[in-house]
């Protein structure tokens, strides 16, 4: 089959590197004649290019409006030693998301045999995380004794500046300043908006504006006007509804919801949840994830790291039970939108097909490790090695692939 719009494809690490190749043998090439951008971010080959590979393959989604990215390692110290690395470069996924300036998306695959946490959650939730400031940009003083702690902005034209008291100390403590931006806020509304109507979900926002009654309540605002200006008639056409409410409210109900919505939090509050989703879902391989721009590019990856500690298992000879799903799900997420751009329905089935026979698989009993620990317990219940793992699926998908 031939898929005619471009794939910008971002190669990785370690035991993700051996499964996306795995992944790309066993199960698309053999069905699928692609025109692939390949960009090569294993660790060596960014530092071997000063991490330009990193900035040409942004450049390049930006391009073709679509990319498939393996996980990639963040180097660290104990990096830099094993890989002989001249400087510990940047996180690639950080790098991409400034390019492309984008909120990430992430939703649980669900299998029968594993069933969530939280009884009523039958359709997916989605987390849309705003991935800019607040805490992670953050400023902190350790407080030594008494005195002042003031906010105080200054205008770059020369006006008077603002100046406000945050505490009157008394003894030791603790000062914090934090910030965002209109633009990246605006820009993480829009990315939630295209991706609810994408996805035909309701989309909540919550955070805790009565609280902060300015800098919440500014998130609020932006999102209420950006909504009203440019998105109000298309929700409403296509059935579904964006709301706030605060973000206890938003807890609370995620609780008794069937799920099928996406739920769009700051910063923090989206990096907490989405670990809470992840695990109340089973397993981080069970989750898809999508960094999407405001201007409608999308670069599917997976949640997951580059699961460091089975790479070792597998340098040393030894197989390893390593969970690929959210691999396959990237790569199918990226083929169904090109399907999209391409109005080419025949690679949207075969996606869908590619997902199913997944599904199929892990729902038949035949699962890796993760996963046996906390399916509903079935003596059909077998856990396989990474590879067999693959070779079910592709016996799967040869059996969809040949009905037609
Ligand atoms: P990780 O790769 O997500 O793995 C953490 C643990 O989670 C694994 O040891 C494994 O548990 C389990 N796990 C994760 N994915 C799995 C899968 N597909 N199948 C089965 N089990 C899975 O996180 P990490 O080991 O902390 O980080 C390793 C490297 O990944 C780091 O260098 C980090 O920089 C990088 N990283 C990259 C991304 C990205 O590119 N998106 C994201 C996060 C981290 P058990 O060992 O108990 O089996
Ligand atoms: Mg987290």
């Amino acid at each position: 089959m031939h898929v005619s719009g471009t794939l910008v494809e971002l190669d990785g690490d370690e035991m993700t590197r051996v499964m996306w190749q795995l992944v790309k043998e066993k199960l698309l090439l053999p069905y699928l004649d692609m025109k692939i951008e390949y960009f090569n971010l294993g660790l060596k080959n960014r530092d071997k290019t000063n991490d330009s590979v990193t900035r040409l393959a942004a450049e390049a989604i930006q391009k073709y409006g679509l990319g498939v990215k393996c996980a990639t390692i963040t180097p660290n110290k104990d990096r830099i030693k094993e890989y002989n690395l001249s400087k510990e470069w940047p996180s690639p996924n950080g790098t991409l998301r400034a390019i492309l300036d984008g909120t990430i998306f992430r939703s649980p695959i669900l299998v029968r045999n594993v069933p969530p946490g939280v009884k009523t959650w039958k359709k997916p939730i989605h987390i849309g995380r705003h991935a800019y400031g607040d805490v992670y940009k953050n400023q902190e003083i350790r407080v030594q004794g008494p005195g002042k702690g003031e906010l105080v902005y200054t205008p770059k034209d020369g006006g008077p500046s603002t100046r406000q008291t945050i505490h009157e100390f008394k003894g030791p403590g603790i000062l914090q300043g934090i910030h965002n931006t209109d633009d990246s806020i605006l820009n993480f509304a829009k990315a939630c908006f295209t991706y609810a109507l994408d996805q035909k979900v309701d989309l909540w926002f919550s955070d805790k504006d009565t609280i902060s009654k300015t800098y919440d309540s500014r998130f609020v605002q932006i999102f209420k006007e950006e909504y009203e200006k440019n998105w109000k008639t298309s929700f409403e056409k296509s059935g579904i509804i964006y709301f706030f409410t605060l973000i206890d409210d938003a807890v609370a109900r995620i609780m008794r919801t069937e799920g099928g919505i996406l739920w769009a939090l700051k910063n923090y509050d989206g990096d907490v949840m989405s670990d809470m989703l992840g695990s109340a879902y089973g397993s981080l391989a069970m989750m898809t994830s999508v960094l999407v721009s405001p201007t409608g590019q999308f670069e599917y990856e997976a949640a997951h790291g580059t699961v460091q500690k089975h790479y070792y298992k597998h340098l040393n000879g030894e197989r390893t039970s390593t969970n690929p799903m959210a691999l396959i799900f990237a790569w199918s997420g990226a083929l169904k939108k090109r399907g999209e751009f391409d109005k080419t329905p025949e690679v949207i089935n075969f996606a869908n097909k590619l997902e199913t026979a997944a599904i199929e698989t892990v729902e038949s009993g035949v699962m890796t490790g993760d996963l046996l620990k906390v399916a509903v317990p079935s003596p059909n219940n077998k856990m396989v090695y990474t590879e067999e793992f693959i070779d079910a699926i592709a016996t799967a998908l040869k059996r969809k692939v040949d009905q037609d």
